[in-house]
């Protein structure tokens, strides 16, 4: 099996889908305006399918579709079908804010999406305005109320800020049971457009197990992560969340992850800086064999540990400054998938 310098397999692959999204959330997009893919760089349906499968063949097992917001691609439903048909594909996933979802949760599901994860980092409307900048909790709500019995197991992702949304822990994972649904806590990352990122904003894994313990009693630790983000934890009366504590307690060490931009540029690591332009190569010729070798000889010498090199930043601040952003968008988190 493929591995890169730190024995890492590559079995993830998060796959934008656009850049575009209909909301504006202040730790992902919080500038005025944006600089957007030129349209004739997004891949079309037929060229995602090729570089899927020259992922698939390389040992990648799960694919996650994911933007900007997923839902905003015309026809999202067409491209689930014609990946979750492919040859070695276990696990096909989503994580998507929720805004579109009611509709179009029945058409993803029949396609052959089997997992869904939705982002809600609030359940009060003025809140959700000030944090996302439109007006959209009720349809988000909705979206949720009618994926969770159609998605078993449907994830809920919640980006904790202090000062901001983490009087909510409790009543969001309320929420969640309610809607049979699983809760993750996430600490806030200095990655891409979080321009606004300071260290006294996060709410850590330690503070979040914390208030929640003071709350419901002791918390029980579920083990058995593997590669993925998330702890899972368990509390007395039998409800499951997770923290995904990339900030404080960055899981590198067992990274199986990289992401393919809308464009075709594919990232090895959140925090890396460049990408190869699997697209160019593709346009101009390149066969599955050519491009298969290009994205095992990259892995190989794979080493990355952005989040971990992080922790070690003195007098950490945002990571990109806007001005290198506006250069290119590529260093954006909506661009990159999350
Ligand atoms: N638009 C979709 C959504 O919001 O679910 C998918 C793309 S979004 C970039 C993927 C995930 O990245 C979301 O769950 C979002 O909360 C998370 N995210 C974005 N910026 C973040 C940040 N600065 N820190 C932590 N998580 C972040
Ligand atoms: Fe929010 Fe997702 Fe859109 Fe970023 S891409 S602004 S996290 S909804
Ligand atoms: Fe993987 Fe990079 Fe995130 Fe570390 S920072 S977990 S290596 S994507």
């Amino acid at each position: 099996m493929l591995s890169d310098r730190l024995g890492r397999p590559l079995r993830n692959l998060r796959l934008s889908v656009t850049d575009r999204c209909n909301l504006r959330c202040s730790y992902c997009m919080p500038e005025e305006d944006y600089v957007w893919l030129p349209r004739q760089d997004v891949l079309t349906f037929e060229e995602t399918e090729t570089l899927a499968d020259v992922f698939l063949g390389l040992g990648v097992d799960k694919i996650r579709l994911t933007g900007g917001e997923p839902l905003l691609r015309r026809d999202v439903s067409q491209l689930v079908r014609r990946l979750a048909g492919r040859p070695g594909l276990r696990d096909l996933a989503m994580t998507t804010n929720g805004v579109l979802l009611a509709p179009l949760a029945t058409s993803l599901r029949d396609a052959g999406l089997h997992r869904l994860t939705v982002s809600l980092d609030t359940l009060r409307h003025d809140r959700f305005r000030d944090l996302a900048r439109f007006d959209e909790l009720s349809r988000v709500l909705e979206g949720i109320r009618v994926a969770a019995p159609i998605f078993e197991g449907l994830k809920l992702d919640m980006v904790v800020i202090r000062g901001v949304n983490d009087d909510e822990l409790t009543s969001m994972l309320d929420f969640a049971r309610e809607h049979h649904a699983e809760l993750r806590f996430i600490e806030y990352m200095d990655v891409g457009g979080a321009t606004g990122w300071s260290w006294s904003s996060v709410v850590s894994r330690a503070d979040i197990l914390q208030t929640i313990e003071r709350r419901h009693g002791a918390v029980e630790p579920l083990g058995g992560r593997d590669a993925a983000p998330a702890e899972r934890f368990r509390l007395a009366d039998g409800t499951t969340f997770g923290i995904i504590a990339s900030t404080t307690a960055p899981f590198c060490r067992d990274c199986d992850r990289s992401r393919l931009t809308a464009d075709g540029l594919w990232y090895q690591c959140l925090y890396a800086t460049t990408g190869i332009d699997l697209r160019s190569q593709l346009r101009a010729g390149a066969s599955a064999g050519q491009l298969t070798a290009i994205v095992a000889e990259a892995w190989a010498a794979r080493a990355d540990r952005g989040a971990e090199h992080r922790l070690q930043a003195r007098d950490r601040a945002p990571l990109i400054p806007v001005d290198s952003l506006r250069r290119d968008p590529h260093l954006e988190m909506h661009t990159r998938g999350g």
